[in-house]
């Protein structure tokens, strides 16, 4: 009987043996994950897991009776540690199995702050797995200062939480404005309002120099001379794909695991999906970090391990939750030279990226209406002028029937 393996449980692992049985795969299934808990999904950690709002069973993908009613063997706790391609096994430790076809979605790391500039002092904190979240949980506290470190999507809901818990916030961000690297000025302009509005003090174009304390984090020096206490940091200054195991394998990388449109990496019969994978993309490659993404490739992985020749076409999406702020993001922005303001009915807003007269993207706040509208716009690789953008909310969905 074949037996597939597929290294990492998380979401991309989860979809993907989902997939495999709900295909018609009858042969073996393992899924092994390094964290102690069955697959979870990830985006309530920085949002309402935190806030205490969420209990820890209703982030987990599917009760771990799911794997054994689908006869997936789940193996938590548990670390791949090499993968011999020739031989075509894979070792955890000491022990080894065998494969017919491996999948690795093994994800992505946070990076941290360096040791020399007190990153690994106590009360310092990533936001990557639920036991980083449960470690910092008891710091959030009323009244306590918190100091953020980056100003991307994490560091932003992490601030919106302590902000909303009663903490005194404060967010720096080496770049020019919060957001620079995703989104644009008009994007960086609404939350860094949003977040002053609720007493957030951010702090942009200045860099941490170094965290200050003895054992536990007492403040922070920046770059500019400024001192600031804090009785807990939160860093979120991106992530780097998990690709070590691939790479010590002698798989071929590039920005990930380089995958082809099939999600085939250089070894024969070993595929690759989410974060840890990139791949082609209207002529370039691309690595996305998103839950939309992580789901829909592994889906086609799985197709593609069962013999299938489907290639995977990324229809990019994303979402951040910010206090009552819903954003929601369709399409990639790379390479925009305009951005066009929608404003809907009831403060509800949108961002309209063009390049040349070509809508490539769209941000929506708060307007699922205009976001809606957009995605498929996009996605059908068809667009509106400018000044259609300003279509009221009531007749915008007919911009979709041309
Ligand atoms: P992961 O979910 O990270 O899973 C990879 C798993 O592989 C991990 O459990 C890891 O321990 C395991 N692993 C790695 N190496 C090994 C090994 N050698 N042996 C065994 N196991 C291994 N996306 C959105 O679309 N919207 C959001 O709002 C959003 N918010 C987010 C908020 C937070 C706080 C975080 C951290 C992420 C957020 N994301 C969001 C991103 C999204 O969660 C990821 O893109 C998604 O989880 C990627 O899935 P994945 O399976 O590729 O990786």
């Amino acid at each position: 009987m074949a037996h597939f393996i597929v290294v990492g449980g998380g979401q991309a692992g989860a979809s993907l043996v989902a997939k495999l049985r709900n295909s018609g795969f009858e042969g073996e299934i393992t899924l092994i994950g390094e964290e102690p808990v069955p697959p979870y999904e990830r985006p309530p950690l920085s949002k309402a897991y935190l806030l205490g709002e969420m209990a820890q069973e209703r982030l987990y993908l599917r009760p771990a009776q799911f794997y054994d009613d689908l006869n997936i063997t789940l193996r938590l706790n548990t670390r791949v540690t090499a993968i011999d391609t020739e031989a075509r096994t894979i070792s955890l430790g000491d022990e080894v199995l065998s494969y017919d076809k491996l999948a690795l979605c093994t994800g992505s790391h946070p990076r941290r702050l360096p040791a020399a500039i007190g990153g690994d002092l106590e009360n310092v904190f990533v936001v990557r797995t639920l036991a980083d979240v449960d470690a910092m949980e008891p710091q959030v506290r009323q009244g306590a200062k918190a100091l953020i470190i980056g100003g991307g999507y994490i560091g932003l809901e992490a601030a919106a939480v302590a902000a909303k818990k009663g903490m005194q916030v404060t967010l720096v961000e080496m770049a020019e404005r919060i957001l620079q690297r995703v989104a644009a000025k008009e994007t960086s302009d609404h939350f860094r309002e949003l977040h002053r509005s609720h007493g957030v003090d951010i702090r942009e174009g200045v860099g941490l120099e170094r965290l200050l304390g003895e054992d536990k984090v007492s403040g922070a020096r920046l770059t500019d001379g400024s001192e600031i206490a804090a009785d807990m940091v939160v860093v979120g200054v991106g992530i780097v794909p998990a690709t070590e195991l691939a790479e010590a394998a002698g798989i071929a990388l590039d920005n990930g695991i380089r995958t082809d449109a099939q999600g085939r990496t250089s070894a024969p019969d070993v595929f690759a999906a989410g974060d840890c994978a990139s791949f082609p993309y209207r002529g370039e490659r691309i690595r996305l970090e998103s839950v939309p993404n992580a789901i829909d490739q592994a889906e086609v992985v799985a197709q593609n391990m069962m013999g299938g020749a489907v290639d995977y076409v990324a229809t990019p999406w994303f979402w951040s939750d910010q206090y009552d702020c819903k954003l929601q993001i369709a399409g990639l922005n790379k390479g925009y030279d305009h951005v066009e303001t929608r404003h809907g009915e009831d403060g509800r807003k949108s961002f309209w990226y063009f390049h040349g007269d070509q809508l490539v993207a769209v941000d929506a706040m708060n307007d699922a209406r205009g976001y809606m509208v957009a995605k498929r716009l996009i996605e059908a690789g068809k667009s509106v002028t400018r000044d259609e953008v300003h279509t009221p909310d009531a007749e915008l969905k007919a911009l979709l029937k041309r």
